[in-house]
C-alpha cells in the first residue's frame, strides 16, 4: 500500500509547451541483501554509536520474544529492546506514546531506530524515528509532506515479506480521524538489511495474504493510469517473482530470496504510480472493522475481476494452489450506515480512484457500484 500521488505533481507552463512537474523521490541509500546478513547488523550500527550515553532502540514484533533472533542482536549497555504485538495495526497514539517513553528514559536522543518485523512494525519504527525529531502529536503529519525536520537514523529489517515498506517513503498510521500514511521524505528508511532466512517462521496463510499485498500492488500499478517506465519496470519484475513465488514449485529458500525482492520491486512500482481499486476498498475495510491489510486486500480482489480480470483470474490460481480459503460473510451483518462509512473512506482515496479509472474516474464508480461489492464480502 502507498498513498503517494501521482508522480506528476502539476502542469508547469514552460514557454508554449506544457510539462510535467515531476516528483523528486528519496530511496533507501543502503542496502544489504543475503541469508544471514543480519549478523553484520552490529558493524552496520557501529559508525553510528558516536556517543556512549544514548542508545539504540529496537523496536521488534513480539513474535520473536525469547527466540534466538534476540541473543543475536547487537546490544550496547544503553541500548534498549521494545517488543511490540502485530497484532493490531500502527496506531498514532502508539506513536506518541513509544516517543514520550523514549524521551522519558533517556537524556539524550537516541542515536537510532531499528525496526524488526513486518509492515506493522517497519512502520513504526519509520513514525517513531520522525516523531523523535519533531513536535507534537503523529496524527498531525499525517498526509503528504507536513514533516519539517529530518527524523533520526532508522533501520528497517523486514521478517515477512510483501508490504514494499521497507522501501517506501510512508508509515501507515491509523489516527483518530483517519487511516492515513506520514508520507515525506524523511520517512524512508537510512538502511535496509533483507536477510530472506528472517522470514522463516512466518505462518503460511499470513504468508499469502501478506504476499498477495505484493502481488495486488503490481497489478494495480501496471493497469493504472498512472503508469510510467519508471513504475513499470519495477511493477513487471515484481511480478514476475510472484508468479515463481506462488504459481511454481520453487525450493523454500529460493521462494523466500524472490518473495522478499517482489516486495522491494513492487514496492518501488507504485513509488512512482499508485495502488488502485482494491486498496481504496481495503482501507474502508480496514477503518471499519479493523481488517488487516493484507488479507483486506484479498478479500476485496477477489471481488474486482470487472477492473482487474486477466489479474484476479491468476489470484483464483494462487488461492487455488495454496489451498486458502479466504474468510467469508465478513461484512453480512453490516448496516446501512457502516457500508456508508466504508464507501466514504474508500472514496476518499481520490488519487487511487484516479489511477485505476482516469481522471474521470467519478463517472465510472458510484457509491452503489462499492456497496455490491461490500455486500459480497
Ligand atoms: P504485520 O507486520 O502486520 O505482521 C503480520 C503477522 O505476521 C503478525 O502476527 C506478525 O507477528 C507475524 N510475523 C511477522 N514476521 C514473522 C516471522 N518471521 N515469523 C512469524 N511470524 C511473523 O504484517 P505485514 O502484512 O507485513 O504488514 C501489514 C502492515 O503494513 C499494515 O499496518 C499496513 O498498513 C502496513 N503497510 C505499510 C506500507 C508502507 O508502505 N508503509 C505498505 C503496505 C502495508
Ligand atoms: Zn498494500
Amino acid at each position: 500500500m502507498a498513498m503517494e500521488v501521482s508522480n506528476k505533481e502539476n502542469e508547469e507552463q514552460i514557454g508554449t509547451e506544457v510539462t510535467p512537474n515531476y516528483r523528486n523521490f528519496p530511496m533507501v541509500p543502503r542496502v544489504i541483501f543475503g541469508n544471514g546478513c543480519f549478523n553484520q547488523l552490529g558493524e552496520i550500527l557501529l559508525p553510528k554509536r558516536k556517543s556512549v550515553e544514548a542508545p539504540i532502540i529496537f523496536l521488534i514484533d513480539d513474535v520473536f520474544e525469547g527466540t534466538s533472533l534476540i541473543s543475536r542482536v547487537p546490544l550496547f549497555p544503553n541500548d534498549q529492546i521494545i517488543f511490540i504485538s502485530a497484532e493490531e495495526e500502527p496506531k498514532t497514539d502508539q506513536v506518541d506514546i513509544l516517543v514520550k517513553q523514549v524521551r522519558s528514559e533517556f537524556k539524550e536522543l537516541p542515536l537510532g531506530i531499528v525496526g524488526i518485523g513486518g509492515g506493522t512494525l517497519l512502520d513504526l519504527a519509520k513514525a517513531v524515528a520522525i516523531m523523535l525529531n519533531n513536535k507534537g502529536k503523529s496524527e498531525e503529519y499525517q498526509g503528504w509532506d507536513l514533516v519539517k525536520k529530518p527524523s533520526i537514523y532508522h533501520v528497517g529489517i523486514p521478517t515477512i515479506s510483501g508490504t514494499g515498506a521497507e522501501v517506501s517513503r510512508t508509515t501507515v498510521l491509523l489516527g483518530p480521524e483517519k487511516k492515513l500514511g506520514i508520507n515525506s521524505d524523511y520517512t524512508t528508511f537510512d538502511q535496509v538489511i533483507l536477510d530472506p532466512d528472517l522470514t522463516k517462521g512466518v505462518p503460511k496463510e499470513q504468508w499469502f495474504y501478506t504476499g498477495m499485498d505484493c502481488y495486488i500492488h503490481c497489478v494495480e500499478s501496471l493497469n493504472g493510469t498512472f503508469l510510467n517506465a519508471f513504475s513499470q519496470s519495477y511493477g513487471e519484475k515484481a511480478l514476475e517473482l510472484c508468479k515463481d513465488v506462488f504459481l511454481e514449485d520453487l525450493e523454500e529458500s529460493e521462494s523466500r530470496d524472490k518473495l522478499m525482492m517482489a516486495s522491494w520491486h513492487g514496492g518501488m512500482s507504485i513509488a512512482y504510480s499508485q495502488v488502485g481499486v482494491a486498496h481504496a476498498m481495503s482501507y474502508g475495510l480496514s477503518y471499519l472493522l479493523g481488517v488487516r491489510h493484507g488479507i483486506g486486500n484479498c478479500l476485496v480482489f477477489q471481488y474486482l475481476e470487472e477492473f482487474y480480470p486477466e489479474g484476479v483470474a491468476l489470484f483464483n490460481k494462487m488461492i487455488e494452489k495454496h489451498n486458502i480459503s479466504l474468510p467469508k460473510g465478513v461484512c453480512s451483518d453490516l448496516t446501512d450506515s457502516d457500508f456508508d462509512i466504508m464507501i466514504n473512506v474508500a472514496l476518499s482515496l481520490e488519487p487511487l480512484w484516479e489511477n485505476a479509472l482516469g481522471a474521470e474516474w467519478e463517472k465510472h464508480i458510484s457509491p452503489e457500484k462499492l456497496k455490491s461489492i461490500y455486500q459480497k464480502i
